[in-house]
């Protein structure tokens, strides 16, 4: 007792207690939630009561909830403190928590009585409820319940081997690009590279006591050859050793192949599939998401690449005109770097004295106030785990409290890369008083020196806005149901929605007094300088476009038309694909499917098409501010009733409708991209 009331992760009465958080608190806090939720489970499980929503879902929603605070802090820290023992402790706790996810999910008598909870309740329930018991019974359906146990045994067996699977194809991918090196011992092979990067390899070929320059094929390195190495043998061997990784063919040809990786991931997928009675696994991928069919996805993807292909083809002719020749694969990126360059005459270096991160934030948090009549107000002395931290209260327009966000913006030593938005706390709304929701907004950007301000580049301003349109999502919530408040339960395709609209404000005119302010003049960044900026945003917007379009249809098809007797046919599926949509035809040693980490070894398998999916919604959604004003209240208002506060207790589509007045509509992508326009006039 004494022990479980001194670890801080059990207080969950207010924030979390962070600089009180240690390793050692992990596992017992975890086990003591586990073995007290599960006695829970067995008690409610045994009620000799008819089960209702008070007294079996209420009571199961407040387990989550507690089980959440618990493990929230401790996942939080290992990403942005991370030290052996807790990386310890928070994977041993992860087979814990899978254990129980399982357990519930797989529970029959536990499915029974929502099955009859459905029945006798399911059309008086509010939205909210509604919602979750309806994405319960889903999720019990796709934990394979209703198997028989010969079948249960199955579907586990084949999960884990599918989990093992795809821990291989992401093993070989590392190994296979770990092992190619490139040693340079003349100078003039590395013309056009940047200087950290020959810095870099210089330093690496020191290391091993070699001559030269020594280049690994991690990605910055790969990026920079392909972008400005102007020797094109050069970019020749790292496009073939990129491309062809894990592979059949290239320089390691066989020795980390993926093929077989790859065919059996498949094939156990479609079993899954069968299974649950999916007819495959594209349709099972599509059950918990807001696109309704494999068609529909097909159609959406197929007519976005039919209205990029002229202008994708006009966009290789002017890289052609360039260079003098026709193009090969490892030309591209050359190319289009000097075009760009040539161009818009725009450098990180120069932007970044424009965008002083104090200056942005202020600005950010303007542009909060004015749409949705939130302040934000920084609140001293809140324990953190680091002296960066922040810590800002969100207040409603009366002044009342609406929730609060921790922010963790720049880089050091044992923090994950990248930035992302994390829930901290959930809206939870079943009890009194009303516990407000709480998030982290993480990001990586450049600390400040003792000359200046942490500056930003153009980039790092998008990506704040980014993860502050999560944050949003999260934070106006009016949800009471923690299961489908903010981002929870909101589809995979449709989550990004609220994030990639709120980038649309970096790329605004009006927005930019807002937001810039040169970190010694204090002057906004002109406009001249904003107009090649916002020209540069819309720049090989084509191709990039179907390159993408290839991937997702890469992906829906060879999930959607897999036959066991046929097998996955990769090669032959993305021949047809790029036969349709390609605008340069990449040499048929290409293997970019064995290194195809997000879909056979993430979560985005029949999913890769969401990336443009929510693109379009975003691009439409921020059209109907653009035809009103981008500060509109009404329009905002709109936003903030039918799709930011309403998180996932609505049918995704339905809010969409509800905001817009119509379905969603491609072309403010396309223009958003440069195509549509640039098509009327073609
Ligand atoms: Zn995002």
């Amino acid at each position: 007792m004494s022990q479980a009331k001194d670890n801080p992760l059990l207080d969950t009465s207010k924030l979390p207690r962070f600089s009180a958080i240690r390793a050692e608190h992990v596992v017992p806090a975890l086990s003591t939630v586990l073995r007290e939720n599960r006695e829970k489970l067995e008690e409610l499980v045994n009620d000799e009561q008819i089960p209702t929503w008070d007294n079996l879902i209420r009571p199961l929603e407040l387990m989550e909830e507690r089980l959440d605070r618990v493990w929230s802090p401790v996942s939080h820290l290992n990403s942005v403190v991370n030290n052996p023992d807790l990386r310890e402790a928070y994977n041993t706790c992860l087979a814990d928590l899978s254990a129980y996810s399982t357990e519930l999910g797989q529970n029959s008598r536990l499915y029974e009585a929502f099955v009859e909870i459905e029945k006798r309740e399911g059309p008086k329930l509010d939205t909210a409820r509604s919602k979750l018991l309806e994405n319960s019974l889903r999720d019990f359906r796709l934990a394979g319940v209703h198997l028989d146990l010969e079948k249960k045994a199955r579907f586990k067996k084949v999960q884990q081997d599918l989990a093992a699977l795809a821990a291989r194809f992401e093993e070989n991918v590392l190994d296979a690009t770990n092992a190619f090196q490139k040693h340079i011992t003349d100078q003039g092979m590395l013309a056009g590279l940047p200087e950290p990067t020959v810095a870099r390899a210089r330093e690496a070929a020191l290391k091993q006591g070699q001559e030269g320059w020594l280049l690994s094929l991690d990605y910055p390195n790969y990026h920079a050859v392909l972008s400005y190495a102007d020797r094109e043998e050069l970019r020749r061997e790292f496009y073939t050793a990129w491309a062809t990784r894990a592979s059949d063919q290239g320089p390691d040809a066989g020795r980390w192949d993926n093929s077989e990786v790859i065919e059996d991931t498949l094939r156990l997928r479609h079993e899954v599939a069968q299974l649950l009675d999916y007819p495959n696994y594209a349709a099972l991928s599509l059950a918990t998401k807001m696109a309704k069919s494999t068609e529909q996805v097909l159609e959406f993807l197929e007519d976005l690449a039919r209205r990029s292909h002229d202008i994708a083809r006009l966009q290789v002719q002017e890289l052609e005109t360039l260079a003098g020749h026709t193009l090969e694969a490892w030309d591209l990126m050359y190319f289009a770097e000097k075009l760009k360059r040539e161009r818009f005459q725009i450098s990180d270096e120069i932007l970044k004295s424009y965008f002083p991160v104090e200056k942005v934030l202020d600005g950010i948090f303007e542009v909060a106030q004015r749409l949705y009549g939130i302040h934000l107000a920084p609140r001293e002395g809140v324990e953190t785990w680091h002296e960066d931290v922040r810590y800002i209260d969100v207040l409603d327009a009366k002044g009342a409290p609406r929730g609060g966000l921790f922010m963790d913006l720049y880089a050091r030593k044992n923090k994950r890369g990248g930035a992302w938005m994390d829930d901290c706390i959930n809206r939870n709304g079943m009890q009194k008083p009303v516990q407000h929701p709480v998030a982290h907004l993480v990001c990586n950007f450049n600390p400040p020196t003792e000359s200046h301000p942490s500056l930003l580049t153009h980039d790092d301003v998008v990506t704040l806005f980014h993860e502050f349109g999560h944050t949003l999502h999260h934070l106006l919530t009016v949800v009471d149901v923690p299961g489908v408040a903010g981002i929870h339960g909101v589809p995979w395709d449709a989550v990004e929605l609220p994030s990639q609209f709120m980038e649309n404000f970096a790329w605004q005119e009006e927005a930019l007094p807002l937001i810039s302010s040169h970190f010694q003049t204090g002057e906004p960044l002109p406009i001249d300088l904003f107009e090649r900026l916002k020209g540069s945003r819309q720049f090989m917007g084509a191709m990039h476009m179907l390159r993408q379009l290839e991937f997702a249809l890469f992906d829906m098809r060879l999930h959607s038309e897999y036959e066991p007797s046929l097998g996955g046919r990769v090669l032959e599926v993305i021949e047809q694909v790029r036969s349709e949509v390609s605008v340069i035809t990449p040499p048929a040693f290409n293997r970019f499917s064995h290194s195809f980490s997000h879909v056979f070894a993430g979560g985005y398998a029949a999913g890769y098409y969401s990336y443009k999916w929510a693109e379009v919604l975003a691009a439409d959604a921020f059209s109907a501010f653009e035809e009103q004003g981008i500060f509109n209240p009404e329009v905002a208002e709109r936003m903030r009733s039918r799709i930011l506060s309403l998180g996932g207790s609505v049918d995704a589509m339905e809010a969409f409708i509800a905001f817009r007045g119509r379905a969603p509509s491609l072309e403010p992508l396309l223009r958003q991209t440069g195509i549509e326009s640039k098509a009327a006039a073609a």
